[in-house]
C-alpha cells in the first residue's frame, strides 16, 4: 500500500489534514514529530493520546517521531521517571528508534543563542525579585511596566549572564529575559524569562549548570535542532505560539518548525494533572504510580488494560480543537472490545455459596469447557465436577422477585458446561445466614441439555469445592465520586470505596496454575488480570473491567 493510499484509510483530523497538505504541496518532504514529556511523573492516559497522535502521524505518513525529554527543571525530575516513561511508550506500541533526545543535550547551544540575543539587544538580565516582576507584568487588561534593568548595556548583560552561568549568584537573584514588549496584549510576550538561576544537580548534566532555560525558551529551539516539522501540543500553549515563533525568527536556528495545538484529553471521574497524581502517591491515597486505580499507563497495565485498547480509545476519541470531557465509559468500551476478542474464558466464584448435590455419587468427573466461544482454535479444557461445588451468592435468592430466573427453592438452572440442578433445601446457621444449598441434579443433562427438551431460563457459573483454589480478587471502582473532580481540593472528592478486596474467592485450578499476566474473562463477571502481588499458591487478580458499563448507573 502506498503512503497516499494508506492515508486515505486512516482516521482523519485537522492535524492529519495539515500534514497531508504540507506533504502534498512540497512544504515538507517528510514529517518529523516529537513526544516531549517532562520526566517529573509517570505517563497517564492523556499522554497516551499525545503519543498515539505524534507517533501515529509519523507512522501513517512515513516520517519519524522523536522521544525528547523536556528535562529543564532538575528539582522535579528523576531517573525513575525517565525509565518509566521509556518503558511506557514502548509498551503502548511505539518506537523512537535511534531518536532519543533530551532538551539537556542542547543546553550549550541554547546558552550560545541566549548570548546572541543579548548581543542583538534582544535580551537582558533583570535583578528584580519574583514579586516585583509579577506585579510589573500587568494583567490581561493592564499593560506591564518596563523593568528598571531593561536598558542595561550589552556588555553589562553579557558579563552578568556569564557570571550567572559561573554560579556566582544565589537562586532567584537574577533572570535573563527576552526584550520584547511589556505592553503586548499577549502576556507571554511581556519580556518572558529565558533563564533562571538554579543550583541543582541535573540527572544528566550533573553540576555543569547553575542556570536552566525555561520551557518556552527550550522547546521551540529543541524542535528546530531536531528538524521537527509539526510541533504538536495541547491547547494551553496556543497563547505561547507567538513567542515560539518570535524565538524561531530571531535566532539562527537550523530549521523552522511550526506549532499546532489540539485539545487535551479530559476524562470523567479521572484527574490527569501530574501534580495531583503525584499528591495521590505521596499522600498514600493509592499504593503507588502503578496502583490499578491510577490513570497512569503503569496503573492501567497492572490492571490488565491491553495497549491495543488504549490505541483503539485514542482513535475513537479523535483529535479536535475544542476541549471536551470524554466519558470514561468509552475507555471501558474499548477495553471490552479488545478483551472480548483476546481473553480466554475461565470460571471463578467471587462470593462462594456451597452447594451439595445430594444425589451425585462417585468421586467426581471432568467436563469439557470452551476456552473462547468465538474461537474454536482456542480449544477446550477439562474442569472438575463433583458432589460439592461453589456458586455465586448472588445467583441464589430464597424469596426471589418475579423476574429472578436463577437459583431459588424449587427452581432449576443450568450449571455451565455441566448439568441442570434443582434447589431442594436451604441450610442456615443459628443467626439465620444461608450456609449451604442442597440440590439434586439430572444425570441426563450432562453437557447442558435435557434430552426431554425442557428448558431452563438461567445458566450460572460454578467451581468444584474440592479442586478450586482460593484467590484474592481486587475490584476497582472510580477513584473519584464526581465526574469532574475539583482539582484544587481533590481529597474531598476521593471515593472511599474505590478498592474492594475479596479475600476468599474460588477459582478453577487452570487459573491458579497459569502465571500469565494476560487478562482472562471470568465468565459472567468481567475481565481479570493476575496481579504482581500473587505468590505461589496465593493468586491475586485485578478486575480490569466488568462486562457491562458500570458508569451508566453512577451517572444516572
Ligand atoms: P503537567 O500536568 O505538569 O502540566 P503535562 O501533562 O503537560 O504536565 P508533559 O510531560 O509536559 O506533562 O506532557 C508531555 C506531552 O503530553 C505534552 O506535549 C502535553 O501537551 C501532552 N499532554 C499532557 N497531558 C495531556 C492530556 N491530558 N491530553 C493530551 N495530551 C497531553
Ligand atoms: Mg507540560
Amino acid at each position: 500500500m502506498s503512503v497516499a493510499e494508506k492515508i486515505e484509510t486512516e482516521a482523519r483530523d485537522f492535524i492529519r489534514d495539515i500534514v497531508a497538505d504540507d506533504l502534498a504541496s512540497g512544504r515538507h518532504k517528510s514529517v518529523v514529530t516529537r513526544f516531549p514529556p517532562e520526566p517529573n511523573g509517570y505517563l497517564h492516559i492523556g499522554h497516551a493520546k499525545s503519543i498515539c497522535l505524534n507517533f501515529g502521524v509519523a507512522q501513517e505518513f512515513g516520517g519519524r517521531c522523536n522521544l525528547r525529554f523536556d528535562d529543564t527543571n532538575p528539582t522535579k525530575e528523576e531517573q525513575e521517571y525517565i525509565d518509566a516513561i521509556e518503558a511506557d511508550v514502548r509498551w503502548l506500541g511505539f518506537d523512537w528508534g535511534q531518536h532519543l533526545y533530551h532538551a539537556s543535550d542542547y543546553f550549550e547551544r541554547l546558552y550560545g543563542w541566549a548570548e546572541e540575543l543579548i548581543r542583538a539587544g534582544k535580551a537582558y538580565v533583570d535583578d528584580q525579585t519574583q514579586d516585583q516582576m509579577r506585579i510589573a507584568r500587568g494583567t490581561l487588561t493592564e499593560a506591564g511596566q518596563n523593568s528598571p534593568y531593561r536598558d542595561r548595556t550589552v556588555e553589562e548583560n553579557l558579563d552578568l549572564f556569564r557570571r550567572m552561568r559561573a554560579g556566582e549568584f544565589p537562586n532567584g537573584a537574577r533572570v535573563l529575559r527576552a526584550k520584547i514588549d511589556m505592553g503586548s496584549g499577549n502576556i507571554n510576550l511581556r519580556d518572558p524569562v529565558l533563564y533562571r538561576i538554579l543550583h541543582a544537580t541535573h540527572p544528566r548534566t550533573g553540576d555543569a549548570w547553575t542556570i536552566y532555560p525555561s520551557y518556552d525558551y527550550a522547546h521551540g529551539q529543541s524542535d528546530a535542532i531536531e528538524g521537527i516539522t509539526h510541533s504538536i501540543c495541547t491547547l494551553e500553549f496556543e497563547d505561547h505560539r507567538p513567542l515560539y515563533d518570535w524565538f524561531i525568527e530571531n535566532l539562527p536556528v537550523p530549521s523552522r518548525p511550526r506549532q499546532y495545538e489540539f485539545a487535551r484529553l479530559n476524562l470523567s471521574y479521572t484527574v490527569l494533572s501530574k501534580r495531583v497524581l503525584n499528591a495521590l502517591v505521596k499522600g498514600g491515597h493509592v499504593s503507588g504510580w502503578d496502583d490499578p486505580r491510577m490513570p497512569t499507563l503503569a496503573g492501567l497495565r497492572r490492571r490488565g488494560v491491553p495497549p491495543e485498547a488504549l490505541r483503539d480509545f485514542a482513535k475513537r476519541i479523535g483529535v479536535a480543537k475544542a476541549n471536551s470531557l470524554v466519558d470514561v465509559g468509552l475507555l471501558e468500551f474499548s477495553i471490552r472490545e479488545v478483551l472480548n476478542k483476546s481473553a480466554q474464558r475461565r470460571m471463578a466464584v467471587l462470593r462462594p455459596l456451597k452447594v451439595v448435590i445430594t444425589n451425585y455419587e462417585g468421586p467426581g468427573e471432568e467436563l469439557d469447557a470452551v476456552n473462547h466461544p468465538d474461537e474454536p482454535g482456542a480449544g477446550t479444557r477439562r474442569v472438575k465436577f463433583g458432589r460439592e461445588i461453589f456458586i455465586e451468592r448472588d445467583d441464589f435468592m430464597e424469596n426471589p422477585p418475579k423476574k429472578f430466573f436463577r437459583l431459588s427453592p424449587g427452581a432449576e438452572v443450568r450449571l455451565r458446561y455441566a448439568y441442570f440442578i434443582t434447589c431442594r433445601e436451604v441450610v442456615k446457621d443459628a443467626a439465620g445466614n444461608i450456609t449451604e444449598l442442597r440440590c439434586s441434579y439430572d444425570p441426563a443433562t450432562r453437557g447442558g441439555n435435557a434430552p426431554d427438551g425442557r428448558k431452563v431460563k438461567a445458566t450460572i457459573h460454578w467451581v468444584s469445592a474440592a479442586d478450586s483454589v482460593g484467590a484474592e480478587v481486587r475490584l476497582y471502582n472510580p477513584l473519584f465520586v464526581k465526574p469532574e473532580p475539583d482539582v484544587a481540593n481533590f481529597a474531598n472528592d476521593l471515593n472511599p470505596n474505590s478498592l474492594e478486596v475479596i479475600a476468599d474467592a474460588r477459582i478453577e485450578p487452570a487459573l491458579a496454575a497459569d502465571n500469565s499476566p494476560a487478562p482472562v474473562q471470568f465468565e459472567r463477571l468481567g475481565y481479570f488480570a493476575r496481579d504482581k502481588d500473587s505468590a505461589p499458591g496465593k493468586p491475586v487478580f485485578n478486575r480490569t473491567v466488568g462486562l457491562r458499563d458500570s458508569y451508566a448507573k453512577i451517572a444516572g
